[in-house]
């Protein structure tokens, strides 16, 4: 098993990290260096050769059985992933998240990729094939830890690459014990976990022998890898910010999408890249969509992630705390109407923020245009179909989209009209393996899952003749 490279330091550096729900702390993490992460390299291209020679069939039983050994620990990772991250055991959660860990395993071990033949005609005969990139870098945010991890590293490893993954600095145990889980039954070397800072992601993201970084975070972190990936020409898939429309037309049943709406806005309590930050409301249905939403959020219980009545927790960090406080402020400043929460108990330990709903908010309020990543959802009345399309298409975002209706094909035509990666129907944030998954505009580049995301993680090449 090798989740970390020998340490070059002589006294090991660690750093305390604690529960969100409680300030108490979870355990100590590894203060990786960039010196580490070039042991971490050089360790990942000793034992790359191997790995990609060993061919798709033994890659894909590798990634079966470590989607086997994630399932064995699963309890036990999805305890560390709640108190580390704060999310709940119970709802669409840290349970919820371990289980994405093995299903997306299986995914990327069972998609199958057969080399193509472009053309064949009698004189030329192309074919496009894959081949693997060498050593892949993977930098994740504090959100969905464990699954954004292995939605970087499973296809990766399938294509035949090693990977050195460089988590959060706020979730690094999370990290380390899915890696310690996957290395089980991986060969050594091949896939290693940096558990370091800021400096250590820039010298990932700037180092020679790394030929790609899967990157999910925010935008002004992609922008920076953009610029520091630049002299070594490395292939980039960005997963970045978003933040993403709904738009309910008015032949809606409130009632009926109510608890959609809900959790589309406030899985994981809202720190999701592609949850409904905006929802737009035409006007004949503002007010029961209003009444109905709320009615919704007030029976959804928020608290300590290991208490399995909860089904929401606390912001994951104070930073993000303070951000939520400050657009929920900024918006009763202008006079919105709070329907819901917007009054956090400072005295607590934890970094609860309660479940917030603003209505009667101008389109330009800071709630609106920025990415509030926390449980405070604006709700803009709207009156005509081009206007809510104008207003959601507004922004240098496009993660993704809503549209609500009772008519599938209006909705559809609606949902044509939007900037978005991804617009779902009557449900929002809907991730599957086997669909893929990426921006547009500012929330990055490259897709993610299915077919289409194993080819990210390889060189295409055509032999021609
Ligand atoms: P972040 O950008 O602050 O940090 C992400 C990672 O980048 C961390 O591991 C961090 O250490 C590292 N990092 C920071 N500066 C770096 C640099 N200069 N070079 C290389 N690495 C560096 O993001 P976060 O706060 O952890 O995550 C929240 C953001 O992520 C939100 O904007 C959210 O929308 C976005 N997100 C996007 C997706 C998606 O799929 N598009 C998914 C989850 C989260």
């Amino acid at each position: 098993m090798n989740t970390t490279p020998a340490l070059t330091q002589d006294a090991v550096a660690s750093r305390t990290i604690f529960d969100p729900a409680t300030g108490e702390p979870v355990g100590e993490a590894p203060v990786h260096t960039v010196a580490d992460l070039q042991h971490a390299v050089d360790v990942a291209l000793a034992a790359q050769p191997a790995w990609a020679a060993s061919g798709h069939e033994a890659r894909s039983a590798a990634l079966l059985k470590a989607a086997d050994a994630v399932e064995a620990r699963a309890e036990e990772l999805a305890q560390l992933l709640s108190r580390e991250q704060g999310k709940p055991l119970n709802g669409p959660n840290a349970r919820f998240e371990v289980g994405a860990c093995a299903a997306w395993l299986r995914a990327a071990a069972g998609t199958p990729l057969e080399a193509e033949t472009v053309v064949d005609d009698g004189e030329t005969r192309a074919e496009l094939r894959y081949r693997p990139i060498g050593v892949v870098g993977a930098i994740g945010p504090w959100n969905w830890p464990m699954m954004i991890t292995i939605w970087q590293i499973a296809p990766a490893l399938r294509m035949g690459n090693a990977v050195v993954v460089k988590p959060s600095e706020y979730t690094p145990l999370s990290v380390l014990a899915l890696v310690e889980t996957i290395n089980e039954v991986l060969p050594e070397g091949l896939l290693t976990v940096i558990s370091g800072g800021r400096d250590v992601g820039e010298a990932l993201a700037s180092h020679p022998a790394i030929g790609k970084v899967m990157f999910t975070g925010s935008t002004a972190t992609g922008k920076a890898i953009i610029r520091s990936s630049a002299d070594t020409v490395k292939r980039l898939t960005l997963e970045l910010g978003g933040n993403d429309a709904g738009i309910v037309l008015p032949d809606a049943d409130p009632k009926a999408i109510a608890e959609g709406l809900f959790w589309g806005a406030f899985i994981n309590t809202g720190q999701t890249c592609a949850a409904l930050k905006r929802l737009y409301v035409h006007a004949d249905i503002y007010d029961a969509v209003c009444d109905e939403l709320t009615n919704v959020a007030e029976a959804m219980p928020m608290g300590n992630g290991l208490d399995e009545n909860n089904v929401l927790g606390p912001l994951q960090n104070r930073q993000q705390y303070d951000i939520v406080a400050r657009l929920v402020e900024a918006a009763k400043a202008s006079g919105a109407r709070v329907l819901l929460g917007g009054n956090p108990d400072a005295d607590q330990p934890g970094n609860f923020y309660p479940t917030t709903l603003v209505a009667d908010i101008d389109n330009d309020n800071p709630l609106v245009v920025e990415e509030q990543f926390g449980p405070a959802l604006p709700i803009i009345k709207f009156s005509t179909v081009d206007e809510a399309i104008a207003k959601a298409n507004a922004l240098d975002v496009g993660l993704g989209a809503s549209v609500w209706s009772s008519d599938l094909s209006a909705a559809r035509e609606v949902a044509s009209r939007i900037e978005a990666g991804t617009v779902w129907i009557n449900k929002h944030g809907a991730v599957d393996p086997r669909v893929p998954f990426g921006g547009a505009k500012q929330s990055g580049y490259g897709l993610e899952f299915g077919v289409e995301g194993l080819k990210a993680l390889g060189v295409p090449q055509i032999i021609n003749g």
